[in-house]
């Protein structure tokens, strides 16, 4: 849901009791336009306001080598206002036409900030409140030069993968590309026989789709940013496994590499089993997996259920220390980022933090590296960081120092604040309280303010994510 949606919810509880008072009329079809951003702190045109999407269904067919693409996506969503026309987020895809509850509507596509908006004007506007269906033909070439960032990652077999973090999701697919609106997903992945289709969530099926070509289905039942878009096709073996209590382990490995990876990927039950018992949470989605890629990817990304892995990590100049943290490091996300989602980019530091704190921790629990060394360190760095880049919790950009090894820093200072048991309690909670949902710093704050009644928790951790100069280290006068 959105901080618009929460608006509009608030005018129309308004509404309702003055409605209460004058009960004989009710409130005249007002359609204006939805917003064309929900006003992200880092990126202000990502997203699009007046609807919720719940359910996004995507059919992409996709011809490798050449990269050309299909692809419809319907959307079920409901208006949050009186909407004569609505935004979708789209770069570089070429749309062929566009349904509003099965009627064609009118649609134009301008220029946004970061990429393309797709402007819907449905005939006879559409109501508050109302679910509606949206459907989306388009075509494209995913080596087409986007306007925004690249999303596509190109692999030497002629197959792909998406790392759409942050704002790439719809180089793929009209969406509405905010964290905050999160929706279910199914998906509908067609290639020529002997390719093989990966995406979010569970495998349902496959089905023949003519002319060689085979269609594979995935549903995914909880909520999706579609930031964490995970779809790829590529010369891919799909290994199969189980973790704790039933969790369904599926990986995607390149098919002439399974006998290197297979061993990698199977340490992934037994990290899922320690992530568990250290949070106190179970996984918070009923499957897992890694995704390796051949290459043309040299990063590591925490698509939702499918963790993206270039091969780098993996090589023989790596220790298995080093790759093992940065799975452990995409596994947190899973419940740190996926299940509990940032309202906006600003607030990405309680994504990334726990991913850095608990792979620190994974480490000096397998007596390869110290946390407090690391964090000693990471300190030290912080105090400049925060005045070129931004403290924490008010970065200037994505992808530096201060949302990682520094928001682990933050979160190792409240554990030296509250002590461990009490720390683990905020974790837990906020990962119960939130779960599938969006929350931001202020909702991280009152959390632990609440967990802990010690209210003086807000001016310390104020300090710690807001500050221009590092704070001092609880328990440790001697870092400098
Ligand atoms: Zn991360």
């Amino acid at each position: 849901m959105t901080r618009t949606v929460r608006a509009a919810i608030a005018t129309a509880a308004a509404a309702a009791t003055l409605a209460l008072a004058a009960p004989a009329q009710a409130h005249p079809f007002d359609p204006k336009p939805g917003a064309d951003g929900v006003g992200d702190p880092l990126f202000p045109t990502l997203g699009n306001g007046g609807y919720d999407v719940r359910h996004y269904d995507l059919s992409f067919d996709f011809t490798p080598v050449t990269y050309d693409f299909t692809g419809t996506m319907k959307i079920s969503a409901k208006a949050t206002q009186d909407l004569s026309s609505f935004n979708l987020d789209i770069d570089s895809l070429a749309i062929d036409a566009v349904k509003v509850d099965g009627k064609d509507a009118a649609f134009a596509v301008s220029l946004g900030k970061s990429g393309q908006e797709l402007t819907v004007t449905p005939a006879g506007g559409l109501h508050d409140n109302r679910p509606f269906e949206v459907a989306v033909t388009y075509h494209g070439n995913g080596k087409t030069k986007p306007i925004g960032v690249p999303g596509w990652r190109y692999m030497s077999d002629g197959g792909f993968a998406s790392a759409a973090q942050s704002s790439r999701a719809d180089t793929f697919a009209p969406v509405n590309d905010t964290t905050m609106d999160k929706a279910s997903w199914t998906f509908h992945l067609t290639a020529p026989d002997g390719w093989t289709p990966g995406a979010n969530g569970t495998k349902t099926g496959t089905r023949p789709a003519g002319e060689g070509k085979t269609t594979s289905d995935f549903r995914l039942d909880v909520p999706m940013a579609s930031e964490l878009l995970g779809i790829s096709v590529e010369k891919q073996t799909l290994l199969t496994g189980h973790g704790p209590h039933g969790v369904k382990l599926r990986h995607y490995v390149p098919d002439d590499q399974v006998a290197t990876y297979r061993p990698i990927v199977e340490q992934t039950g037994g990290q899922i089993a320690w992530l568990e018992k250290t949070l106190g949470v179970r996984f918070p989605f009923d499957t897992y997996g890694m995704q390796i890629v051949r290459d043309g990817y040299s990063d590591a990304l925490e698509n939702q259920t499918l963790s993206l892995f270039g091969p780098g990590w993996f090589k023989n100049a790596c220790t298995s220390t080093t790759y093992t943290n940065v799975m452990v490091h995409e596994m947190t996300h899973q419940w740190f980022g996926d299940s509990v989602t940032p309202t906006t980019w600003q607030s990405a530091w309680l994504n990334e933090g726990p991913a850095v704190y608990y792979a620190a921790l994974w480490a000096d629990q397998q007596g390869t590296a110290s946390m407090e060394d690391k964090m000693r360190t990471a300190y030290g760095k912080l105090d400049a960081v925060r005045k070129t880049d931004g403290p924490p919790g008010l970065p200037t950009e994505l992808g530096g120092f201060n949302i990682y090894d520094g928001a682990a820093v933050v979160l190792y200072a409240l554990n030296q604040q509250v002590g461990q048991d009490d720390y683990d309690a905020i974790m837990k909670s906020w990962l119960t309280k939130h779960r599938h949902a969006n929350a931001d710093s202020q909702d991280f704050i009152d959390n632990a303010i609440r967990v802990t009644h010690d209210p003086s928790l807000r001016p310390f951790l104020e300090d710690w994510l807001l500050s221009k100069d590092n704070p001092p280290m609880p328990g440790h006068p001697d870092w400098s």
